[in-house]
């Protein structure tokens, strides 16, 4: 009889993990992500594994290996070997969370059973052994087959003893492609208020997951009330119509798909998403219907500002898609471009060329059409910057000492000459040219 071929090939200290354990009488199985993604035909990437061993165990079983103890007090010990990061976490059984922010106490168990029957969606409750196969107590074969995200139990309970899963359900619809069961699904919509009390960090990881991911835009068209939950602040923006020539689209469909013409990156993502934010509270409407949104932009970079800080992004971040939403209906032209890159640098001037293009796809044909413009700045944009051609200060021909070799007295207006000349040189009225820069600074001088 020939070998089924195995669901999957383990990386060698993945198998020395399990083998080493297993040798000294402990259960050990691999579990969650990587089994699913086994499973669904995916090359694993990180490898979870799941034991009846102990901490202490563990550490004695794998004694002079390389091991953190970051997350110790959860039951995890992380193997590093092989240039790897190997999660190994003792059996937990703790169903009893106190408030949905911490596990009241981890309770270690014996049990692989009770062990997946803790976790989070029947999909990620799969556990794995090359020499035992799969082993399925929660139905989470089934659920993949269906495309299925389903707590493991009773929803209700679950939701409510870690109100962070109504987000993670989301983010495993935005992973996979997944729709949500109907009873999962309103489980989380009853207990989504306790999103409140998880901790900004996890709400944030979460969040940002669920944006970078492959079907983030599906996700959020099908299930926007439970983004809400966590961005209350959004919620006007479903149904907003926009009744003007230059929208095809209500202002919820406009905003997905600005995000789904943004590339894979989080500043992008998150101001595609926040861009229009402002429009409900700033709508009005003419007699005969035509909608005009003024001053959203401002409303929109402050609401944004708001939501970056609850959940304590990065401040760089924070800051970009501040800018990004802020300045994403200002005209940058072949005429303003130099001074924009100069105003936001290289960076961030370029991100918001990008939105332009996604914004100006996503709405009408009319003014879609017009998004080669765009494209186009974005190369001219481009190739200043990798020519090196003068944008900042420091890429001036000419500096402070030149300013004082020629007779300025140190202070004020060295500084004040110099971002004057800049000025005159980002408008293209003067080259970047030593001889031509320094006759100016003169010729100011002597003004
Ligand atoms: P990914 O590949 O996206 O990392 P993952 O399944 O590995 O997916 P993690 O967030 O890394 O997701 O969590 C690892 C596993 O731990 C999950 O598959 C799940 O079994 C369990 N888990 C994680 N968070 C929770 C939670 N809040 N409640 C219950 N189980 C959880
Ligand atoms: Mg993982």
């Amino acid at each position: 009889m020939s070998e089924a071929k195995p669901l999957m090939t383990l990386p060698a200290p993945v198998a020395f993990a399990l083998e080493r354990l297993n040798t000294a009488g402990f259960e050990a199985y691999l579990v969650g992500g990587c089994v699913r993604d086994a499973c669904l035909g995916k090359t694993p990437t990180d490898f979870d594994i799941t034991t009846q061993a102990t901490p202490d165990e563990m550490k004695q079983v794998l004694e002079g290996e390389k091991l953190l103890e970051a997350g110790i007090k959860h039951g995890t010990l992380t193997l590093v070997k092989g240039g790897r990061h190997i999660e190994i976490t003792t059996y937990r059984q703790d169903s009893a969370y106190s408030d949905s922010r911490h596990p009241d106490k981890v309770a270690f168990t014996r049990s692989l059973k009770e062990d997946v029957l803790r976790r989070d969606f029947t999909i990620n409750a799969l556990a794995w052994h090359p020499k035992t196969g799969l082993i399925d107590y929660a139905g989470g074969m089934d659920d993949l087959e269906n495309r299925l995200i389903r707590a493991v139990g009773d929803a209700g309970a679950r939701m409510r003893e870690d109100s962070l899963r109504v987000l993670r359900a989301l983010r495993f619809a935005a992973k996979l492609g997944f729709e949500i069961d109907p009873g999962t699904l309103s489980a989380m919509m009853a207990e989504g208020e306790g999103l409140q009390g998880v901790s900004a960090e996890r709400v944030a990881e979460e969040m940002n997951q669920t944006l970078l991911a492959p079907s983030a835009i599906n996700a959020l068209r099908v299930y926007p009330r439970v983004l809400f939950l966590a961005l209350p602040e959004l919620a006007p923006m479903l149904h907003t119509p926009q009744r003007t020539r230059f929208h095809a689209w209500d202002l919820w469909e406009h905003t997905l798909r600005t995000m789904a013409e943004t590339e894979n990156d989080l500043a992008l993502r998150w101001s595609a998403l926040l861009h229009d934010s402002g429009k409900p509270q700033t709508a009005t409407h003419d007699p005969d219907g035509t909608s005009h949104f003024k001053g959203h932009q401002a409303v929109s970079a402050a609401l944004s500002e708001k939501i970056m800080r609850r959940l304590k992004q990065p401040r760089a971040l924070g800051e970009a898609v501040y800018t990004l939403v802020k300045y994403h209906d200002e005209r940058i032209g072949p005429d303003n471009l130099k001074r924009w890159l100069n105003r936001l640098g290289p960076e961030t001037g370029l991100k918001l060329l990008k939105l332009q293009y996604a914004d100006t796809i996503a709405h009408a044909p009319r003014v879609a059409a017009e998004a080669h413009k765009i494209t186009r700045l974005y190369e001219e944009a481009q190739a200043l910057i990798n020519s090196g051609s003068c944008l900042f200060l420091r890429d001036l021909a000419i500096n402070g000492r030149d300013l004082m070799d020629m007779g300025y007295p140190e202070g004020p207006r060295i500084g004040q000459t110099l971002s004057h000349l800049l000025d005159q040189v980002l408008s293209g009225n003067l080259k970047n040219d030593r001889a031509e820069l320094l006759a100016a600074a003169k010729a100011l001088m002597q003004a």
